[in-house]
């Protein structure tokens, strides 16, 4: 009976063992293999021709992985020289040192964002004998022999070595930003190139360009095709940037707050987006039929859409840069600094709400130049295609269902200044490029595709995708809504026709002072705690299957849109948890999915 109950515990220890183990070792082998992926994958696109950016690269990862494998070979002496170890009842506490461990990091991030620079960082502790727990640290070392608190030990050191801190910081702060600022200004004119130049299969975009060939030669002769911009193209696009900012100084509208900020700001915005849009509209649509006898038309930003991209690429690179200098040297408010790391300070930007000669930076770059130019192009793809082809259904959908979502965000406009682009994502390449490049190159992509590549649906299944379109709409838009409403109203409204439920969460200004928020639990907050982006994707979806299956390239913005949003939940629940802390604990345990309710 005795020897029975020994073997229970034995095996209990051994799984408990290889769950630690197991589950670093996976970790370990996952980051190996993703790695060696991206390498061979380069290496294959480039048929083994290139020479020496990927050694560099592996070079450079293996250097940061340094502090790492030293920490991992003494936790394996550890191991050797302890015993087994064991995670045993304090399994939980595991998790949490973890958690705490992601959090240092996260803070440790935002310092740096912040403008603390690495000086102003806290290290954990990670002194033998002390762990996490609760958020706290206190001993745990319970005499020699305890193999439970030096597997945890070991453990914590592996998780939260400064190595493994320095290479996450790394690849977050520098790697990854250098290499998204390298790669997707092209990702634009891979599209476009696609579209024009491979009847929009990527397959055939890749065997043109890199098949045989090194990925830089390849780069280089899709450049090659793309023409700099001609005068025309530099006239309209300068017009209608000044025009943006007239209008955004002229049309009338009343004066609305933003979100208090990190410093205790309080942004004012004039809220005249709605009436610009309409304007805008009604006058491409005037001018559009008052030129056209005299053979203006403007399916000339069709016809030269290489030379636009150009154009903004090259302005928003120089521009993002004059933003960076901007934010150190002459801030327009206290909610600016610099990490300390110049690159990814041009990524991430100095500054929250940059202002020149009064205009907010963002308010022109996100919504009147990037929204605006939405709306425009897609006028420009229906209007091409009319012309090639007459009226074409899929074309009608997807256009109307982009301009009615656009006619929802204007409307909500002054919503818009209460989300992540505004209240946490700082005026550099990330949102300000995203804005005034990637909108009009990526988010367009389908109606810009189904200008050369037109599909008849017919009537049951174009009005299939309009009707379920324009309800994820509506839901997308009721839910950012319902979270307006009730923090506007002070929790004083109705939410599907009940007292809504709330959480009110206190937190503290970087200056100390204490504030208070509301966090609504019912209504769609209460389905999922970013359920509203489960619409946002179906309806890009409805605008984007009018192409059908042809090609992959009409849902390229349905897929990074996916990325998006999902790394978004990660991202704003990691800043909330900061925020909110206990308060908003409550609010995951009421209301436990991320996303999609029952699964994510
Ligand atoms: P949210 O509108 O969800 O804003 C997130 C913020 O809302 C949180 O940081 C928090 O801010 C507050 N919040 C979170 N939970 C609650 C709650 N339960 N009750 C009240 N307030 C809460 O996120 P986004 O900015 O990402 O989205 C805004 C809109 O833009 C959405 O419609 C989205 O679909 C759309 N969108 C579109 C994209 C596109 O490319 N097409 C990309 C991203 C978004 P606080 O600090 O104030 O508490």
């Amino acid at each position: 009976m005795e020897m029975e109950s020994e073997r229970k515990t034995e095996r209990a220890r051994k799984r408990k063992r290889d769950d630690v183990t197991g589950s670093f070792n996976q970790w370990l082998h996952q980051g190996n293999v993703i790695i060696a992926h991206v390498v061979l994958a380069l290496a294959r696109l480039d048929q083994v021709k290139f020479n020496l950016p990927y050694p560099m690269f592996c070079g450079v990862l293996i250097y940061h992985n340094r502090d790492y494998w030293q920490e991992k070979k003494e936790l394996d002496e550890d191991r050797h020289r302890s015993g087994p170890i064991l995670r045993s009842s304090a399994s939980s506490d595991g998790q949490k040192i973890k958690n705490k461990n992601m959090v240092d990091i996260a803070e440790a991030e935002q310092l740096l964002r912040q403008g603390l620079g690495r000086r102003g960082m806290r290290r954990p502790d990670t002194s033998p004998g002390r762990v996490a727990k609760n958020g706290s640290t206190h001993d745990i070392s319970t005499g020699a022999g305890d193999v439970l608190s030096e597997g945890i030990q070991g453990y914590e050191r592996l998780t939260q070595s400064p190595g493994l801190q320095r290479l996450k910081l790394f690849l977050n702060m520098t790697l990854s930003p250098i290499l998204l600022i390298a790669f997707v200004p092209n990702l634009v004119i891979f599209i476009w190139f696609t579209a024009i130049h491979c009847n929009g299969s990527y397959l055939t975009m890749v065997s043109k360009l890199f098949s045989q060939r090194s990925i830089l030669t390849g780069l280089a002769d899709m450049w090659r095709v793309v023409n700099t911009p001609s005068a025309p193209i530099i006239y309209i696009l300068t017009g209608y940037g000044l025009y943006a900012l007239v209008m955004m100084r002229l049309l009338p509208g009343k004066m609305v707050k933003g979100p208090v900020t990190p410093k205790g700001n309080i942004p004012v915005y004039k809220d005249n987006g709605f009436v610009y849009y309409l304007l805008t509209l009604a006058l491409f649509w005037g001018l559009t039929y008052a030129l056209r006898p005299y053979g203006y038309t403007p399916s000339i930003i069709y016809d030269r859409f290489d030379e636009v991209l150009f154009a903004l690429n090259a302005f928003s690179l120089v521009f993002c840069l004059f933003l960076y200098l901007k934010g150190l040297f002459a801030p327009s408010s206290t909610d600016s600094g610099s990490s300390g790391n110049m690159i990814f300070d041009y990524y991430w930007g100095t500054e929250l709400y940059p202002r020149i000669l009064g205009f907010d930076v963002k308010l022109f770059t996100n919504c009147r130049f990037g929204m605006m130019g939405w709306a425009l192009l897609v006028c420009v793809h229906a209007v091409k295609s009319y012309e090639m082809h007459g009226f074409v259904d899929s074309m009608f959908v997807s256009v109307a269902l982009q301009l009615i979502y656009i006619t929802k965000f204007f409307w909500w406009e002054a919503g818009y200044m209460s989300t992540i682009d505004i209240m946490v994502d700082r005026a550099g390449f990330y949102i300000c490029w995203g804005c005034l490049v990637y909108i009009p190159g990526l988010y367009t992509s389908p109606s810009f595709y189904l200008v050369s590549q037109p599909v008849l649906l017919g009537l049951p299944v174009a009005s299939m995708l309009l009707v379920t379109g324009i309800l994820a709409i509506w839901i997308n838009y009721e839910a950012d809504m319902q979270k307006q409403m009730v923090r506007g109203s002070n929790g004083a409204c109705q939410v599907w026709g009940r007292k809504p439920e709330l959480i009110r969460a206190r937190y503290t200004l970087e200056n100390g002072q204490e504030k208070e928020s509301l966090l609504l639990a019912s209504g769609w907050w209460g389905m999922a705690r970013h359920f509203h982006y489960v619409p946002e994707i179906t309806l890009a979806l409805c605008w984007s299957l009018p192409a059908l299956f042809h090609n992959i390239l009409p849902y390229s913005y349905v897929i990074f849109l996916v990325i998006l949003l999902v790394h978004r939940t990660f991202r704003d629940d990691e800043k909330c948890a900061r925020k909110y802390g206990t308060y908003w604990d409550q609010y995951c345990q009421k209301v436990p999915h991320k996303m999609v309710p029952y699964l994510f």
